[in-house]
């Protein structure tokens, strides 16, 4: 793993607009550097823009204006093989709903984050196990996402976002479907990793929450407001 050095951009986003079809301008005019290693949450009113950014920052969207790099690589310059690419090996996400198969054990909802891969099943499922070990569900593999709690369905999904070892992490309001003590250890999970070298961007509305980041940026009407 490399050391930390938040000098060494991960996320950029320079002079960054992204408007909708019916007119919406969702973000305007948004310059941002995220450095290896950060800790950031996004905050800001209901439609300020987070999960806009958030999409763009992880290459699931483009802009209608400027420019997003991930490790220094314009995006907008990638073809879309070169692109999936990168988000699979470099971004992991995670969301409020969670997104976990139904019908299947955490195990495999978990070995399914590598499939990009192209590694034998059984190598997939020793990496899973290994990522649910790290999020503390080791007694948990074969349940259904049905059988766990919100809390660890979201372990599982974060499982899920980090075992391929992603140095990139992007999280829409992960605590936003959980009681307050889930949410608390959720973010305390997400800071672990962002201990052991992984870049953490965490939407959340709770305040509280935000306030024990080590940085936030906070959004209004689609404009960077503080970073
Ligand atoms: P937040 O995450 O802060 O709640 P969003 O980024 O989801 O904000 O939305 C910002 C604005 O863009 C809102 O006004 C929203 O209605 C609009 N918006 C988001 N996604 C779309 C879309 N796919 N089509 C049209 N408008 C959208």
């Amino acid at each position: 793993m490399t050391g930390r050095d938040t000098r060494r951009t991960v996320v950029e986003l320079d002079g960054v607009s992204k408007s909708y079809p019916a007119g919406v301008t969702a973000l305007r005019d948004v310059t941002l550097a995220i450095g290896h290693g950060e800790m950031v949450g996004i905050v800001g009113p209901s439609g300020s823009g987070k999960s806009t950014m958030l999409h763009l920052a992880g290459t699931l969207d483009r802009p209608s204006a400027g420019t997003v790099r991930i490790d220094g690589r314009d995006v907008a310059r990638l073809g879309d093989r070169r692109l999936s690419a990168l988000r699979a090996h470099r971004i992991g996400f995670v969301f409020q709903q969670f997104h976990l198969a139904p019908g299947r054990s955490a195990l495999d909802n978990v070995a399914d984050g590598v499939l990009y891969a192209g590694l034998p099943l059984r190598e997939r499922r020793r990496r899973a196990r290994r990522a649910l070990e790290r999020v503390g569900l080791a007694e948990r593999m074969t349940h259904l996402p049905h059988e766990l709690s919100g809390g660890q369905r979201q372990r599982v999904a974060i499982a899920r976002a980090i075992v391929g070892e992603p140095p990139l992490l992007l999280a829409d309001e992960p605590t936003g479907n959980l009681d307050s003590a889930s949410g608390t250890a959720v973010l305390e999970l997400l800071r672990e990793l962002n201990s052991a070298g992984t870049t953490v961007l965490v939407i959340t509305h709770d305040r509280d929450l935000a306030s024990s980041l080590p940085r936030q940026v906070a959004l209004r009407d689609g404009e960077v407001v503080s970073s």
